[in-house]
């Protein structure tokens, strides 16, 4: 590090608060599956901003259609309409197969709108039904409603009371979910692909009776898509590899290809007995800027047959990674799917951290001990190899 770049980071950590402990370079720009930092020294980018990236940086055509807007209007409003949020409503919502969509700025605000969908929903259908079910080690973000239900303990017990009648109950384990419902709640959130908590992916069959329990409950089912979604399992939405629909589904993350943008889509029935108007409102949400992005990433996605490519090549990330579990000491397991994937040391995998950027790897964890795969979707198998032989360097 030099003198100039140590002297910046000091400075800053006196006005930021402190609320991080980043890492020590300063990202400066990115150029496809790259990364550089001030310093000239190049990365490569296998976290794409924690899974924002997926068509990477500079994805040919995305950025000319950002300047476009730009020159066109940045902001609306909700008091009116504009064609970029229509358009990307349209888009969403087709490709989902779920009725409505509301648009947030982050992950945090998707899942509060989701909740309070899901307790206007049973309110309105004169139920008393408040409480909300989750998993244990979820994440769905940092706002006091998404703390709630959010599987962390540290994270949330610093800053209780939160939102009451919340119950965790177990990924993958039936019996705890059905104890979890006993007390008749409005809804049920989980990750189809817990990311924060450690890569852990939610069976089909685990989906499909979760689904069929809520069914019969009448308790709304919320995936929280911010991370598994828009193409990194290998089909846009994670779900759809069970064939299990949610009735709310939330996304961010990747949705804006790097502008920040959330969402929330709502089936219609749900959506038709939720929120009405007046119920809830953003101001920056659903601007024309971010939805240019969300329609652009959506065109490149199918103009480029993006998602045939995640299956093309995740198979190979998957081998590669075996062999590294197989090969290295103190890897206990590989996780997930698709283009999210972990892997797991019997220790804390900070310093694997360190040695990876200093050889010009970018990764981050998903927990203390697990080692987290996010490259951008556009990846090919000689990065795959590029960041294998980088790893083994750093092991
Ligand atoms: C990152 C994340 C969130 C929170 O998104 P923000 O944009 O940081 O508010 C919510 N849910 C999941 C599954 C996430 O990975």
């Amino acid at each position: 590090m030099t003198e100039q770049t140590k002297q910046q980071i000091e400075t800053a950590e006196h006005s930021l608060l402190h609320t991080y402990n980043r890492f020590p370079l300063i990202l400066d720009r990115g150029e496809g599956m790259y990364l550089y930092d001030t310093e000239g020294k190049r990365y490569l980018d296998f976290y794409s901003g924690i899974g924002v990236f997926a068509l990477g940086h500079h994805y040919p055509g995305f950025d000319d259609a950002l300047k476009a807007q730009i020159d066109k209007l940045l902001h609306s409003s909700n008091y009116f309409y504009n064609e970029p949020a229509m358009e990307a409503a349209e888009k969403l919502t087709k490709a989902a197969g779920l009725g409505r969509v509301f648009f947030t700025n982050s992950g945090a605000e998707a899942v509060e709108g989701a909740l309070k969908c899901a307790r206007r929903y049973a309110v309105n259908k004169g139920r008393k039904a408040a409480g909300i079910v989750a998993m244990e080690h979820s994440f769905h973000g940092r706002t006091f409603g998404a703390l709630s239900v959010t599987g962390t303990e540290s994270y949330r017990t610093p800053f209780e009371p939160l939102v009451g009648g919340v119950r965790f109950a177990k990924l993958n384990d039936m019996d705890s979910v059905r104890a979890a419902v006993a007390d008749e709640p409005c809804a049920l959130i989980l990750e189809v692909i817990q990311g924060e908590g450690g890569i852990l992916c939610a069976e089909d069959d685990f989906l499909r009776e979760v689904r069929a329990l809520c069914d019969e409950k009448d308790i709304v089912l919320i995936f929280d898509e911010v991370q598994c979604g828009m193409g990194r399992s290998g089909d846009l939405f994670a779900w759809e590899k069970a064939g299990v629909k949610p009735d709310i589904m939330t996304l961010a993350k990747a949705l804006g290809g790097g502008v920040p943008v959330g969402a929330f889509l709502v089936r219609e029935e749900v959506a038709a007995q939720g929120l009405q108007p007046g119920d809830h409102g953003t101001t920056l949400g659903g601007n024309p800027f971010a939805c240019a992005a969300v329609c652009k990433v959506l065109d490149l996605f199918e103009q480029d047959h993006i998602i045939d490519h995640v299956r093309e090549v995740a198979p190979y990330l998957t081998e590669r990674l075996e062999e590294i579990r197989s090969s290295a000491s103190g890897i206990t397991e590989r996780r997930g799917r698709g283009l999210m994937q972990g892997l797991v040391f019997e220790k804390p995998v900070g310093e694997i951290l360190a040695r990876a950027r200093e050889n010009g790897l970018i990764l981050i964890n998903a927990g203390a001990n697990v080692l987290r795969f996010l490259p951008p979707l556009i990846v090919t198998r000689r990065e795959i190899d590029e960041m294998a032989d980088l790893l083994k360097e750093s092991l």
